[in-house]
């Protein structure tokens, strides 16, 4: 099965007229409160799509950490690895303008309190599953621990970049199979320190194979990647293999949000299943194009039925 290791949020969402100034304050809607969080949002991706999947994170002992835990478990997730921190739950505060433009704070809450120390206990999880995915919402160190963990175990390990930039240890690069990449997070990964390449002008391709090659430390380079590339799809590349560009199904596009954790949720579970990179890949790209046909993260991740075709 796969197993998700991350973080899980409440997120808060107002829609205003336009986002307040400093020292200002501005009326808007409704609250509208929904489940969300990134390592929160792969797991909910992938049992939709009929995964056996479970999340291991942390939620507060407030009104909001029962609430996300009853959604997880709803949604078919295996909750069982979820702890209660006193204290608060992780929190992103929304405000979304007129224009369509957000305006996000991020408190990690109890996500913050997902420490290395955590990991033993998640030691049996980390060798019974056959992937485990993980992103950048918990404490970086945790990461490092549970990618070597699973290293030890010979347990495959997907990272998510997200919220970049990490410079990780190079063991922990090494250990990526995939690092999954936006376009965004990608000009991080590929940046060279001391080099004078404007790495924006690079081709997303080319960005891939510097990634490949091995970029802010000698021989930190990881086992596969994959960088998204929004309604173009995404370009994996396997070990030494070439690269490979799979175009994502058209869709009419309403809201982007939360589209790459549907993506790479669903990836992890077809890697999980024994696809091959590039099979993952073309599954996850229908994933993610359903993901941006409706309103919000989790409401708008698709059951197998209404996966688009590419
Ligand atoms: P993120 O959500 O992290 O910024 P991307 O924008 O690259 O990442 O989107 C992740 C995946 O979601 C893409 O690889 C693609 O499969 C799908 N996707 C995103 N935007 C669109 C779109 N406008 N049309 C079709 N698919 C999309």
């Amino acid at each position: 099965g796969l197993l998700v290791v991350g973080s899980v949020n409440a997120d808060l969402v107002v829609r205003v007229p336009r986002h307040p100034r400093p020292g200002e304050t501005v009326l808007g809607g409704d609250l509208a409160v929904h489940p969300g969080g990134k390592g929160a949002n792969q797991a909910v991706a992938a049992a939709r799509l009929g995964a056996q999947v479970a999340f291991a994170g942390r939620v507060g002992s407030d009104a909001h950490g029962s609430m996300l835990v009853d959604g997880l478990r709803r949604d078919g997730v295996d909750v069982s690895l979820v702890g209660t921190e006193p204290g608060p739950s992780g929190v992103a505060l929304i405000t979304v303008d007129g224009r369509g433009e957000n305006a996000i704070t991020v408190s990690p809450g109890a996500n913050g309190r997902l420490g290395p120390d955590a990991a033993e206990a998640l030691e049996p999880a980390l060798r019974a599953a056959a992937v485990v995915s993980l992103q950048l919402e918990i404490p970086h160190e945790t990461v490092a621990e549970i990618m070597r963990r699973c290293g030890r175990a010979g347990t495959r390990v997907v990272l998510n970049l997200s919220p970049g930039p990490w410079a990780a240890p190079t063991d922990v690069w090494r250990l990526c199979d995939p690092l999954v990449v936006n376009e965004h997070e990608a000009l991080d990964a590929a940046a060279r320190p001391g080099d004078g390449t404007a790495e924006s002008a690079l081709a997303p391709v080319d960005r891939a194979r510097r990634i490949m090659r091995g970029t802010h430390a000698v021989d930190a380079r990881p086992r596969s990647l994959v960088l998204t590339l929004g309604a173009a799809g995404a370009i994996c590349i396997d070990g030494d293999g070439e690269p490979a560009h799979v175009p994502a199904p058209a869709v009419e596009a309403v809201d982007t949000t939360g589209a790459g954790d549907a993506f790479t949720g669903a990836l992890a579970w077809r890697l999980a299943c024994g696809d091959s990179l590039l099979d993952a890949v073309r599954y996850a790209v229908r994933a993610g194009a359903a993901a941006v046909t409706a309103e919000g993260a989790q409401p708008s991740y698709p059951t197998p039925d209404r996966l688009p075709l590419l």
